[in-house]
């Protein structure tokens, strides 16, 4: 029963990042306001996220480690109108299977925590009290230490740090309602405080994408019927700098699409002419009937049904915001 448990985690963690990634949707799904990641040696050595959501019940708890067992499902309805960002209930089990994982949680209703520790697939053990406040704490320790060839796989220290760094970094900057912070070799890579009120987003975005890039970046937005444009639009200034990074967000959900990038740069080439990339940071907002957000959740791309009136609504979008700052 183990090895099928390590064959089917590898689907679902592929690297450290992908641990962080499950643990801190689980977060979001549990209606956290505040969601605190720490990481040792790239995050094979540990893994601990912590937050402020609404906990897993004591009798809960071992379901949450078993396979196929999710809360959010209940009927097959559900299925047609998932809104947290899991629903397979797969994603504890595969990461148990690789690692040795404890999960400390406590409700609002219950007058201390619960812990549970497993070290890869163990039979679930009973829940042990534990000091803890309303939320949960989940801890992955030696991620891969019994998959040696997985292990081997992995890149340098920095390099898989830097994943998890980058897929929180993308997070952040679409959830500005959360407060995140981010620790690696028990260093303080950086700390977002939530950002409930639109004009302390700027804010956020510095710390992420540096200070002058907001400084200097045109805020924009527009809209066009059922369509809605906003956020950071870097001028060539900060071009040098911020490289060519550009990030796209539909409907909130950060994903990297062909024409939205060609669209981008559609319309940058029309005002500053030659091939001149700026750096930008682009929510894109619609109907989700015109939208197919899952056409390939791995690969972040998305399918719109009218890619021509998108296109052209960004790029006419970036025509127009640069030519009001035009000399
Ligand atoms: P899924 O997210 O697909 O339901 P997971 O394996 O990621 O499956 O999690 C299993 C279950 O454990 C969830 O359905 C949820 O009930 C519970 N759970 C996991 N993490 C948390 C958390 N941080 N806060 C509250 N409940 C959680
Ligand atoms: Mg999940």
């Amino acid at each position: 029963p183990q090895l099928v448990g390590q064959i089917a985690a590898g689907e679902v963690v592929e690297r450290p990042a992908s641990v962080v990634k499950e643990l801190v949707e689980n977060s979001l799904d549990a209606g956290a306001r505040r969601v605190d990641v720490q990481v040792e040696a790239g995050g094979v050595g540990l893994i601990r996220v912590r937050d402020d959501g609404i906990g897993i019940a004591r009798e809960h708890l071992p379901l949450a480690l078993a396979r196929h067992a999710t809360s959010k499902i209940a009927t097959a309805e559900d299925l047609l109108q998932v809104r947290t960002l899991g629903f397979r209930g797969e994603a504890l089990a595969s990461i148990a299977a690789v690692s040795r994982l404890e999960l400390i949680s406590r409700t609002a209703a219950e007058p201390c925590g619960w812990r549970l520790a497993l070290a890869g697939g163990d039979e679930i053990p009973e829940p042990v009290p534990v000091a803890h406040p309303r939320g949960t704490t989940v801890t992955v320790a030696d991620l891969f230490h019994s998959v040696p060839a997985r292990r081997k796989f992995l890149r340098s220290e920095r390099t898989e740090f830097s994943h998890i760094q980058h897929f929180l970094e993308r997070l952040a900057l679409s959830r500005f309602d959360v407060g995140f912070s981010l620790r690696h070799n028990q260093r303080e890579a950086w700390k977002l405080p939530p950002a409930p009120g639109e004009d302390q987003w700027s804010q956020r975005v510095a710390v992420v994408w540096g200070k002058e890039f907001v400084e200097q970046a045109l805020l924009i937005e527009w809209n066009h019927g059922p369509l809605r444009l906003w956020g950071w639009l870097g001028l060539p200034a900060v071009a040098r700098r911020q490289g060519d990074r550009q990030w796209w967000y539909v409907n909130g959900r950060p994903v990297r699409d062909k024409l939205l990038l060609h669209a981008l740069r559609h319309g940058y080439r029309d005002v500053l002419g030659g091939d001149r990339q700026p750096a930008a940071l682009l929510y894109l907002e619609l109907d989700p009937a015109l939208v197919d957000v899952n056409a390939h959740p791995a690969k972040l791309e998305v399918r719109f049904r009218e890619p021509r009136q998108v296109r052209d609504f960004i790029a006419q979008s970036v025509y127009r915001s640069l030519g009001q700052v035009r000399p």
